[in-house]
């Protein structure tokens, strides 16, 4: 559960603040990302700044897109993939169960030839 009414009530702060008080300063863009809760970022950069692809969603953390229809998707921060992982190492511990059967076996077969 994320994203509830008590993050809605906060402002986006982490903006430049005072951005128009220094006139003389380079010229910025403005960018826009949503992350796949909806959150709108606008960071802005400097006009030969490189603008990237994505950008972390201050809410909540996730991977926000420039395509608001878009977002990036979201499993990839989520712990989700553990169990790909509690897969794997049940397999490896899988193998290594045979490979040291293998090994027994192969020495019982020396010691009783
Ligand atoms: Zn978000």
């Amino acid at each position: 559960m994320v994203g509830g009414n008590a993050i809605r009530g906060t402002r986006i702060g982490a903006g430049p603040v005072g951005e128009s008080e220094r006139g003389e300063s380079a010229p910025r863009v403005k960018v826009s990302y949503w992350c796949a809760n909806g959150h709108e970022a606008t960071p802005s950069f400097a006009m030969d700044a490189e603008i990237p692809d994505e950008w972390e969603c201050q809410h909540c953390g996730l991977p926000a897109g420039k395509e608001r229809e878009n977002p990036p998707d979201a499993r990839r921060t989520e712990p989700y993939k553990s169990h790909l992982a509690y897969v794997k190492e049940r397999r490896s511990d899988e193998d290594g169960e045979a490979i040291l059967a293998e090994a027994l076996q192969r020495l019982r077969e020396r010691r009783g030839a």
